[in-house]
């Protein structure tokens, strides 16, 4: 995966936030048409629509299909945009490559299913164009960086990945919860894949669309792929979260890029001050260690056993409450704490093993 190309097209500046949006599905040809035209004089060069439409439960608007095709044809010759659909199975991505459609993506439901996702990937080898793979439902990033793996083995090295965050029985405000340390493990798994924010499928409702997006830029993800409808009231699907175009451009307008090489002076030397934390952690982690090993080493002349559950639990608590007097989360120092003390066992177990 050290291979892979940005998504990047001729003739669109390769600029933070690249941006995609169009309506979550395309409904009629009207207003396919609508939204397109709107969004390109707003300076809109990448067009989505949901030609097939995977729905949790039968019975909601499955999307037009591959008439739908034909219309997205159309945005392109007469804005002049690219245009991307979804594909979940080999007959809708023949069907989309067929058409010239410019942009694929592989829906989170999609990605969940790496039988589905093999098919498409079977489906599209041999042909160049980018693909763009959503977080599955799931947080499970392995599930997302197999799709992915999938897609670069048919060939496709214009390969991206959208997070639209993760499905969840507490979801909060959010439709699904954004779980920003997925996607930022991903970036340092795979430091030159693209990876898009999905603030409409996160956020769910217009209002956090904004919000999110500012994260998403302050995070460093490359683009924004954000539900765009000429008429959002009256959208056949994911009505709650569509923005009208006018909404959309005030949105970039108000957008805050930071630029990663305009880190200044006083950034570096906060940096360096967390460096010297950083390398006293360790250092007193160790001494830790090594007073564990000595403990061990006296359990062992006396044959006491290792774990003391009342002395550990103990400990547990004394902290955890000492954290909150620091301003820290409970739930964080019980974390930490629990793994220093599996790494000093494991040392203990090892001193008796001796
Ligand atoms: C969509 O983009 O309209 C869509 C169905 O998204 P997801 O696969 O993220 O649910
Ligand atoms: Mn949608």
């Amino acid at each position: 995966m050290n291979d892979l190309l940005p998504i990047e097209f001729p003739e669109i500046a390769a600029q933070r936030p690249t941006i995609i949006a169009g309506p979550c599905s395309a409904e009629t040809e009207e207003q396919v048409l609508a939204t397109a035209r709107a969004l390109a004089a707003d300076g809109i060069r990448i067009f989505r629509a949901g030609v097939w439409k995977p729905r949790t439960k039968p019975g909601g608007f499955e999307g037009v299909g591959i008439e739908a095709l034909a219309w997205l044809r159309r945005v392109k010759r007469e804005t002049g945009m690219y245009v991307a659909t979804e594909v979940a199975t080999a007959e809708h991505a023949a069907a989309a490559l067929d058409a010239g459609i410019d942009l694929l993506w592989l829906g989170a439901r999609t990605t969940a299913n790496p039988f589905a996702v093999q098919e498409v990937a079977d489906a599209l080898r041999g042909h160049d164009l980018p693909v763009l793979v959503k977080n599955p439902v799931s947080p499970d990033l392995e599930l997302w960086i197999g799709a992915l793996e999938r897609l670069r083995n048919a060939g496709i090295r214009r390969l991206g990945a959208v997070h639209r965050g993760f499905s969840s029985l507490d979801r909060g405000i959010y439709r699904n919860q954004p779980q920003w340390s997925i996607p930022i493990e991903l970036h340092r798994r795979l430091p030159h894949l693209t990876i898009f924010c999905d603030p409409s499928h996160i956020g769910g409702r217009r209002e956090l669309i904004a919000p999110l997006s500012q994260q998403a830029m302050d995070l460093g993800f490359d683009g924004l792929i954000v539900e765009s409808h000429c008429a959002p009231e009256s959208a056949w699907s994911d009505k709650e979260q569509q923005i009208t175009p006018a909404t959309l451009a005030a949105l970039r307008r108000s957008l805050v890029i930071r630029r990663s090489d305009e880190a200044t002076e006083s950034l570096h030397a906060l940096r360096r001050e967390i460096d010297k934390c950083d390398d006293e952690l360790l250092e007193l982690l160790a001494r830790r260690m090594r007073i564990a090993r000595d403990i061990g080493r006296y359990k062992k002349e006396h044959a006491m056993p290792v774990l003391q559950a009342e002395r550990y639990n103990d400990l547990l608590d004394r902290r955890a409450a000492q954290a909150c007097d620091l301003g820290m989360e409970r739930d964080f120092i019980r974390t930490l704490l629990q793994a220093i003390h599996e790494e000093s066992v494991r040392q203990q177990m090892h001193v008796l093993g001796e």
